[in-house]
This record gives structure tokens, sequence and C-alpha cells, in this order.
């Protein structure tokens, strides 16, 4: 087996609304390289517990039926499409409530490594940007290029408020800050595999930053790195 490196994998993490998925597509459609969207395997693993009624703090359940989903991803122009046990998911996992579901249910061990695996092999396979919590402290250790994107809370509940209301929906900011807060809480505060800075991360905070501004100073750091 040969150790030759030819691919460049850049990891992008941060709390729920940074702007890493928009960050992270921009950047990959620049570069030519495959935008991988761990976040959305997450909820997809969550649609199957919603239907399937399962309690998300019975991590027995959740083990048992984890034996049951198969999660794979297919590329069409660049986009990706989460396939659950044979079917594309993609229209079906951007609710609230499957984000909830996400949230709490990648706490669990069972969950993380299931996904882990099919993250890593992508990775291996291809240059990728990679974005979720635990990209370059977990799944790609050894990414060429780590950011860890954040903003303030209040800036995030903002723009998905804006977010939201482009869509049509209502929403009271401060329970959408409130929200943000306990999914911070519980992506910071699980045991395995927890959202922090990997030590060789950059860190970048956007409060202040257009995302063109914030994708500039990435590929900035990608040509002072490659
Ligand atoms: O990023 P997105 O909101 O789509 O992610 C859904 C949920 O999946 C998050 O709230 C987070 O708890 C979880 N997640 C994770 N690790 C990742 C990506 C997402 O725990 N690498």
């Amino acid at each position: 087996m040969s150790n030759e490196k030819t691919n460049f994998n850049i990891a992008i993490d941060g709390p729920a609304g940074a702007g890493k998925s928009t960050i992270a597509r921009k950047i990959a459609s620049k570069l030519g390289f495959i935008y991988v969207d761990t976040g959305a395997m997450y909820r997809a693993m969550a649609l199957y517990f919603l239907r399937n009624h399962i309690d998300p703090s019975d991590q027995a359940e959740i083990e048992a039926s984890c034996k049951d989903v198969e999660i794979t991803i297919e590329y069409k122009d660049g986009e990706q499409f989460v396939i659950l046990n044979g079917e594309n998911v993609n229209g079906l996992i951007r609710t609230e409530e499957v984000g909830n579901m996400a949230s709490a249910t990648s706490v669990h061990r069972a969950v993380r490594l299931k996904l882990v695996e099919l993250q890593q092999e992508l990775a291996r396979k291809e240059s990728v940007v990679m974005d979720g919590r635990d990209i370059g402290t977990y799944v790609l250790p050894n990414a060429d290029l780590k950011i860890y994107l954040t903003a303030s809370v209040e800036e995030r509940a903002r723009r998905r408020w804006s977010e939201l209301k482009a869509k049509g929906i209502e929403a009271d900011l401060k329970e959408i800050e409130k929200d943000i807060e306990d999914r911070d809480y519980r992506d910071m505060n699980r045991e395995f595999a927890p959202l922090k800075q990997a030590e060789d991360a950059i860190f970048l905070d956007s409060s202040d930053l257009t995302i063109d501004e914030v994708v500039d100073k990435i590929m900035e750091y990608y040509y002072k790195t490659r």
C-alpha cells in the first residue's frame, strides 16, 4: 500500500449557525473539491429515529436501531445527496424537528461511529471540504487545513431568524437564541468527540464579516498551506 498523499482536506468546524455550510460549499466550488456536509448525515439518522418513534435518550434503543440504518452519499453536479436505506432524504432533513432530533441523538457514540467511518472514507478518496463539529479533532485529525468558524450567539440567532423569515416562517428571536445555546451546550459537552477547536485549527469569528470576506480569508490560508 502506498502512503503517497494526493488529496487536500479542509476541515471546518464550529457551532450551529456560524455559516459553515454556506462557506464550505463556496470554498469547495472554487477549488473543485467535494463538499461533505456531515450535519446532513446526522439529520438523516435523526429522521430514521423520528419515523420509528425512537426515544433519543434511550441509549440501548438507539444503539440497537443503528444496526438497521444504512446511510450513503451520492453526488450530482457537486451537490450532496444523503441516502437513508435507499431513499434520497435531502428534501426531508432541513426541518427544526429533524435538527433538534439530530442534536439530541448525535451525542451517542454508536451514532457517531457509524457516520465517522463514511466521512473518513470520503476524505480518503477525494479532496474534500468537510464541515461539522468534530472534523478537525476526531474525523480528520490530519486534515491539511483546519478552520474553527464561530460567531456570537446573538449573531447566529439573528441569521437563523432571517433565514426562516425568507422562507415565510415567523419565529421568535429569543427562542432561537435559547435553542442555539442548548445545541452549543450539547455539542460542546458530550462525552464522545465534543465540539472544540483543534489545537492546530485557525480561529475565525464571522460575527462582523460577510460570507465573501470569510471565504477570502480561508482561500488565503489555503494558498499559504498548499
Ligand atoms: O450542522 P447541522 O445543523 O446540519 O447538524 C445537525 C446536528 O448534527 C447538530 O446539531 C450537531 O449536534 C450534529 N452534528 C455533529 N457532528 C457533526 C455534524 C453535526 O454532532 N460532525
